[in-house]
């Protein structure tokens, strides 16, 4: 674990940053709290999950620190512990008020530093397993269709800043899924979802969203040209058709879905976007299902072709 260590003075500094490595952690270190609140505020993915600030510091102090950090938007808020050697006046109460978790008393030994950052470890990994569970879909572990709205507007966000770039929205659905469960049983129906998530996540790019939108419909959003985006939806097409999905009963099943592809590098609502992709899916669909059809080239695109 990434453990952040804040002290103005500069032995203290070494001995906290040795400590945190001795307890099997990596330290990083920053002299004072306004470098500590620039690092979270330059990369927020990277930064680590528990800070141990020193009290006394120039400037602001870890009590400021502490509150200051209270105040940005994390989805996983760190774990803070204030530090001092100075007799501050019920200085273990005070911290706990002032936002910290929790407070060590200097000189830190190893043994106390090991205790507490196993007990910031089991928070924070509590919250994480929340966060988890809040964005996922249980049964395909894709993000869930709140988080996967939530996700492509931070993209779109992203986007319209520099409006070079094309998104594409993709709708997907399973073709003729009630027809799976019905034959094959709902059991058969849960693997085919989980099998055709897994070849999409793995098809689709990193930096791709994709989310499981309803029962058997997944939304795709991905920051393409027009070229790449084709590219994308053959390779989509072809995972999920050339191999068939192995089911419990030892069946092989061959599945297929269609999609439709919204591409648009204007200012354009989410909602707009998604009733567009929906359209072009649902003419996916009444053509024949097993294609995709988007909005730069109408013409029908048999996904059956030669590959
Ligand atoms: P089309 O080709 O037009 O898309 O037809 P379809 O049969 O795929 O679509 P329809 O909307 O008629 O049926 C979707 C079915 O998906 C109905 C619903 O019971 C089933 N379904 C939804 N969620 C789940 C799920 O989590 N597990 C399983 N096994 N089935 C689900
Ligand atoms: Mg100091
Ligand atoms: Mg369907």
């Amino acid at each position: 674990m990434n453990i952040l260590i804040v002290d103005d003075n500069d032995i203290d500094l070494e001995i906290g940053a040795h400590l945190i490595e001795a307890a099997g952690h990596k330290a990083i270190k920053c002299h004072n709290a306004k470098e500590a609140l620039l690092l979270f505020e330059s990369d927020a993915d990277t930064t680590p999950n528990v800070i141990i600030t020193d009290w006394s510091m120039p400037d602001m102090d870890g009590s400021e620190l502490c509150q200051r950090m209270r105040g940005l938007p994390f989805s996983v808020s760190p774990y803070i512990i204030l530090t001092t050697a100075d007799s501050i006046e019920d200085a273990e109460v005070n911290a706990l008020e002032h936002g910290a978790d929790d407070f060590i008393e200097k000189p830190m030994t190893l043994r106390s530093l090991k205790a507490r950052i196993r007990v910031a470890e089991r928070i924070i990994s509590t919250q994480l397993n929340l966060k988890n569970l809040a964005l996922t879909d249980g049964l395909t572990g894709l993000l869930n269709r709140r988080a996967g709205m939530t996700a492509i507007q931070s993209q779109l966000a992203r986007l319209e800043r520099c409006d070079a770039v094309h998104g594409c929205m993709i709708m997907c659905d399973i073709d003729y899924f009630k027809r799976i469960n019905d034959t094959h049983g709902h059991t058969a129906g849960d693997i085919v979802l989980r099998e055709v998530s897994s070849r999409l996540a793995e098809t689709l790019r990193a930096f791709d969203t994709i989310c499981r939108y309803g029962g058997e419909e997944f939304l795709i959003f991905c920051e393409a040209d027009e070229v790449t985006i084709q590219t994308i939806l053959d390779r989509v097409i072809d995972i999920i058709t050339k191999e068939p999905v192995l089911l419990d009963s030892g069946d092989a099943l061959f599945v297929t879905l269609s999609m439709g592809c919204y591409v648009n590098n204007k200012v354009q609502a989410l909602s707009d976007r998604i009733k567009h992709a929906d359209a072009l899916l649902y003419q996916a669909k009444n053509s024949g299902r097993n294609r995709y059809i988007t909005n730069i080239d109408q013409k029908h695109k048999d996904a059956n072709r030669a590959y």
